[in-house]
């Protein structure tokens, strides 16, 4: 893969925090250049470890040892400062706003390759790579369903789940909660934002009945391995 250093000067000190959640993204600009501009501007204190664009080049924009603005104000299982403890990745798409696209194979390609460095670095559990949508459901909705989450845990990257029995309606908030996804945060905007991560097919922020077995498969298989990982 393209490797061209792009530093960035957003970011301070991880406070001690270990990495153990990897977080994807979407730039969600109208053109790369865009994109990569405002992750460097001082002014926009924002910023990411690494950017993607479309052909596959790699952008390093922030050492890992450093802690990275790019998931705001977010959750998962129980902790709120999702930057100190996460290594965030921004793929160029123009985004929901401006013309949302399929991510390109050259930039999957080299994605694929990234997180495999990266996991082998880090201890980051499958099920704690995830998307700026699952950590802040009610502002965020990127990566987004285009996303191919599932080719992705098929080459060992991430948590892909098999169905389920139906645990009936009213389990579905509790479910969503175990693992890991913001008590606080609308139940409609939570099942979507689990829908854009595990059932792409229709994103509505209903919990029909596919939705629910696809979430009482992936709490089972996310209890019974991280039994095994304890
Ligand atoms: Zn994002």
């Amino acid at each position: 893969m393209t490797w061209v250093e792009r530093p960035s000067p957003n970011h301070d000190d991880r406070g001690g925090a270990a990495v153990d959640l990897l977080l994807l993204h979407y730039t969600g600009m109208q053109s790369a250049a865009a994109a990569l501009d405002r992750l460097c501007d001082p002014l926009a204190r924002v910023s990411a470890h690494y950017a993607l664009d479309e052909e596959g080049t790699v952008y390093a924009m922030v050492p890992e040892a450093r802690r990275a603005w790019h998931a705001g104000v977010s959750y998962w299982a129980g902790a709120r400062d999702i930057n100190a403890r996460s290594i965030g990745i921004e793929l160029v798409n123009p985004g929901h706003e401006f013309g949302y696209r399929t991510f390109p194979e050259a930039q999957i390609g080299a994605l694929t390759r990234l997180c495999r460095d990266i996991l082998g670095r880090h201890a980051i559990a499958p099920w704690r790579v995830l998307g700026h949508s699952d950590v802040a459901p009610a502002r965020k909705d990127d990566p987004g369903e285009l996303f191919p989450w599932a080719g992705l845990a098929a080459a060992g990257i991430g948590f892909w789940p098999a169905p389920g029995a139906d645990p009936g309606e009213a389990a579905v908030a509790d479910l969503l909660i175990r693992y890991g996804y913001d008590p606080e945060a609308p139940l409609e905007k939570t099942v979507a934002a689990f829908q854009r991560h595990f059932r792409p097919a229709r994103v509505n922020g209903m919990a029909d009945d596919e939705t629910r077995c696809l979430l009482s498969g992936l709490v089972a298989a996310y209890d019974a391995q991280k039994g095994e990982c304890a």
